[in-house]
């Protein structure tokens, strides 16, 4: 099964399956009026379900194009909450947004399926068979016709070919992924707190590869949460002796990619509250009971997160010649469009966009994600109005990072004379979760929006603040 179809039950058949006699045209792809426009954008994340719910609000239900969504999931969660998910604070059902329900309210048309492949000259973007647990198809092998695609298909864990990753660390890309690491979490803590013999060394340790953002946040996240769980009657458990979490960073400072003051404000923090930090540290293998560094020392631990990188799904590096770069990103220019067939485009996590100003490409961001939908509906309106298309511009707001209750640390730039300023508590909390209201504003508008902050506010009056099966 592949990284995006693990998140539910369904399986998808590969590209090696793929015979082209097998390809027909999808019986639900074609406009009902011919002469549309046909907009395919393939993946609903945070970039490509903005944008498909902004063009089929403004274009698919005015009758102006026809907009399909391409998706292999059934429902959207936004990935930077998966760290929580993961820690048991939030309840993904919350969040998740059903694509077939937001393509009838937006007027853009979702098909359900995997791109395995692309032909360029007959504009079509094939997709995979999809079976449900008792192998039953349910939908064919496939491909959908385009005059204008935008693929948006993310990001997936780089393990570097590290030994034992794949096979007993867990990513977190996936709402499945987040929950099977946060089952596998509370079932470390029952198993401990109903076995006869006393807890292991490492059996209720959680190692976290890579203090990126991800990484950071699910320690800072799950040391609260691991402490609430046990706290709700497991008394055979004690946190301080049985429960370790080691932050794990090959770079000499965590959070490497931001400002050196929030490294460290991040770290002192970490520290504090009992986060165990070891930077410049790589980890050459990782095995069932723990996992192996450079220097040869070993870490036991039942549980390992790997968070220590991205890069760009592998079915990208063979889509009919587009160019993509060393961690199979398509290469784009400045208008969005690849640089070798000026009707696809690429936006979000897997695109390599420059950076404009800076030898740079775009970091893979959800701030970024969601500029580029923005820009990227502009882009579709000159487009069908024949005027030139425009440069997109990365604008960076800041960064900020979420130490469960602890703190929210980071940067805002551009706030005060154009320059990077550094906050922190109650106001950096605030202005982190605007990010997400963002996102939520772009998919429903603003009283949908708050509408939904406030349940959420009333749920977290009578449920318990973690998740406990
Ligand atoms: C745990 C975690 C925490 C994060 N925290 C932050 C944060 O705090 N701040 C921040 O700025 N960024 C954060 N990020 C990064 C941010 O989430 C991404 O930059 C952003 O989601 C990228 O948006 P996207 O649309 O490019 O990709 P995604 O949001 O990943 O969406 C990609 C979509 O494409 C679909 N797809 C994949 N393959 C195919 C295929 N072959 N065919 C069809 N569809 C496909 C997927 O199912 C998915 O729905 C975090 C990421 C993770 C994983």
């Amino acid at each position: 099964m592949s990284d995006v179809m693990e998140r539910q039950a369904d399986h998808v058949a590969g590209a090696a399956d793929l015979q082209p006699e097998a390809l027909v045209p999808s019986a639900d792809a074609a406009p009902d009026n011919k002469k549309l426009h046909r907009i395919v954008v393939v993946g609903g994340g945070a970039a490509g379900l903005e944008l498909v719910t902004q063009l089929g609000d403004r274009l698919g239900r005015r009758g102006r194009a026809s907009v399909t969504l391409v998706e292999p999931a059934r429902t959207h969660l936004w990935k930077p909450l998966l760290h929580a998910v993961a820690a048991g604070s939030l309840d993904a059902g919350e969040y998740e947004i059903n694509y077939l329900a937001q393509a009838h309210w937006h007027g853009f048309r979702y098909r359900f399926g995997e791109m395995i492949g692309l032909d360029r000259t007959k504009k079509e973007v094939h997709l995979a068979a999809s079976f449900d647990d008792e192998g039953r198809q349910i939908t064919p092998v496939r491909s959908i016709g385009y005059d204008t695609l935008v693929i948006a298909i993310g990001s997936v864990t780089n393990d570097f070919g590290t030994a034992g990753v794949a096979k007993y660390a867990v990513p977190l890309e996936t709402l499945a992924q987040a929950e099977r690491f946060n089952h596998r979490l509370v079932n470390a803590c029952l198993r401990a707190q109903t076995q006869s013999e006393p807890v292991r060394p490492g059996q209720l340790h959680v190692a976290i590869v890579g203090a990126g953002a991800t990484g950071t946040e699910l320690a800072a996240e799950l040391h609260g949460t691991i402490r609430e769980v046990i706290g709700y009657g497991l008394d055979r458990i004690d946190p301080q002796r049985d429960v370790r979490i080691v932050l794990i960073e090959g770079a000499p400072r965590v959070l490497p990619g931001l400002p050196e003051r929030i490294s460290e404000a991040t770290h002192r923090l970490l520290e504090e509250i009992g986060v165990e930090v070891r930077t410049g540290a790589r980890v050459t293998e990782v095995s069932a009971d723990g996992l192996k560094l450079a220097d040869g020392s070993f870490i036991a631990s039942e549980l390992v997160v790997w968070s220590a990188g991205v890069k760009a799904p592998e079915v990208l590096a063979k889509l009919d010649g587009l160019e993509t770069n060393r961690i199979n990103q398509l290469v784009v220019e400045a208008t969005l469009q690849t640089t070798r067939d000026p009707d696809i485009f690429a936006i979000g996590d897997c695109a390599a966009c420059p950076h404009v100003g800076t030898p740079a490409t775009v970091p893979p961001r959800a701030q970024a994600a969601h500029q580029e939908a923005a820009h990227m509906v502009r882009q579709i309106h000159r487009l069908l109005r024949g005027t030139p298309l425009e440069p997109y511009t990365y604008r960076d707001f800041g960064s900020l990072v979420s130490l469960g209750k602890w703190s929210t640390i980071g940067n805002l730039m551009g706030f005060l004379f154009g320059r990077g300023m550094f906050v922190e508590g109650l106001f950096a909390r605030l202005m982190y979760r605007s990010l997400r209201l963002m996102h939520e504003q772009a998919l429903g508008g603003t009283r949908r929006a708050l509408l939904a902050v406030i349940a959420r506010a009333f749920a977290h009056r009578i449920d318990p603040p973690v998740k406990l099966h």
